[in-house]
């Protein structure tokens, strides 16, 4: 049994509009997009969250960054400005327990962080 649904992606169980891949990470498009952009770049390695990053795992942190900021040069969201977002554990609103990186562009983006009272 597979342990979350982007390892089923990862696998290829469950098939995505896959937008790029190399040796740590993938990146598509998320089903429920947010924005005019909205891409999701993921680890390989199956990570709950960013509070579980260890030392060793800071290539591939840094990775994924370079991978959504080349992803926005590709889609032409650089010039205007986006959105990286990482949710984290409950308080963070993380609903897919594997890392992912949210790239959210194409228009100009709601601020919508307050706390819940
Ligand atoms: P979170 O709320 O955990 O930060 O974001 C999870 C994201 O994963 C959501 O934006 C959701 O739309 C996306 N997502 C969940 N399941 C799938 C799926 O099966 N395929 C794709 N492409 N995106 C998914």
């Amino acid at each position: 049994m597979t342990a979350d649904i982007f390892c089923q992606i990862i696998k290829k169980e469950i098939l995505v509009d896959l937008l790029y891949e190399d040796d740590l990470v993938i990146a598509f498009k998320d089903i429920h997009p947010l924005a005019p952009v909205h891409i999701l770049i993921i680890p390989k390695k199956h990570i709950e969250s960013i509070v579980d990053l260890k030392k060793d795992d800071e290539i591939l942190a840094g990775r994924m960054i370079m991978v959504a900021k080349n992803l926005a040069e590709k889609f032409g969201i650089d010039k205007q400005g986006y959105k990286l977002l990482f949710r984290v554990k409950e308080h963070g609103g993380q609903e897919v327990p594997h890392v992912h990186l949210h790239l959210l562009g194409g228009a100009k983006l709601s601020e919508n962080i307050r706390a819940i009272k």
